[in-house]
């Protein structure tokens, strides 16, 4: 019931999926009551806002912008500190893409593990849906209803041979975000491929950070994480877009073939629907289960 940060630093070195460039990555402790924040150490560190005031372009990847300055591809990493609940970091950042490392959460939530998280005195404020909220793009859906915890479902049909119809849903509590969504990689067709190369996209992709789709099969000869692979990549990039809303939520977010520009449109038309939520410390619940 109390925000929480990492208990040291942790850094990872990588190339950035749509740039291809190398980057450096330094997640630290924060004080509470600070959000989630990046710091641009390549220029003189300019500091950015994860929230959803600071998106700026939601095509492939999600970017933030402030005053010309951005970071870019940040969803997985959001997607991890929000996931296994920590509320405050500086994320030191020397280039303008967050690099994709094995193009899951999986390196994020492994190096927590390590380091360990901090409880901090300041009381946690939850974001408290008291009423459905939905969002419907043509056949994509997201909603969020009202629930004691947060949970999170997905529903996708790709009409692929090792795809179909998937559908999950979990509750984010202990490690089930470490242990059922941060190890899911992003994924792709091979046949949009150069479309995307040619608007100057995926520089970075390779075998080693995403699993490419064939008509029939896929281009990576090592097996998939869970056969739901997929779904459960959908839910964690639904969580770092989530993530922007920069407060812990209670309720049940369930997204239906949704994507970047739903899910941050979602973020923005939610917080300013004050009608469906309240803002709940949950200090009283919290002192008569004691
Ligand atoms: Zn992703």
């Amino acid at each position: 019931m109390r925000e929480q940060t990492i208990a040291g630093p942790i850094e990872f070195n990588g190339v950035g999926l749509h740039t291809g460039e190398r980057a450096t990555v330094r997640i630290l402790p924060a004080p509470a009551g600070k959000g989630i924040i990046f710091r641009r150490v390549d220029l003189e560190n300019f500091e950015l806002r994860a929230d959803v005031a600071s998106v700026a372009r939601v095509a492939y990847a999600t970017t933030l912008m402030s005053h010309g300055v951005w970071i870019s591809t940040v969803e997985h990493l959001l997607s991890a500190l929000y996931g296994i609940g920590i509320d405050n970091a500086y994320v030191e950042l020397d280039n303008f893409e967050v690099p994709i490392l094995d193009g899951s959460a999986l390196p994020y939530t492994e190096a927590i593990a390590r380091v360990g998280i901090v409880k901090q005195k300041r009381p946690r404020l939850y974001l408290r849906i008291v009423k459905e909220f939905v969002l419907k793009d043509g056949d994509k859906t997201l909603g969020i209803y009202p629930s004691q915890t947060f949970s999170i479902q997905y529903d996708i049909n790709f009409p692929h041979p090792l795809i179909g119809k998937q559908k999950l849903e979990v509750e984010l509590i202990g490690t089930n975000y470490a242990d059922f969504i941060a190890p899911a990689r992003t994924f792709g067709f091979y046949s949009d491929v150069e479309k995307l190369q040619a608007n100057g996209l995926i520089r970075g992709g390779s075998l080693e950070n995403a699993i490419v789709l064939t008509p029939t099969g896929m281009l990576n000869e090592t097996a998939l994480r869970f056969p739901d692979e997929f779904v459960r990549h959908k839910m964690l990039d639904l969580l770092g877009d989530f993530a922007l809303i920069g407060q812990p939520v209670l309720g049940r977010l369930a997204g239906d073939r949704a994507g970047h520009a739903l899910h941050t449109r979602f973020v923005a038309e939610l917080l300013e629907s004050t009608s469906h939520w309240v803002t709940d410390s949950l200090a009283a619940e919290t002192a008569s289960s004691r």
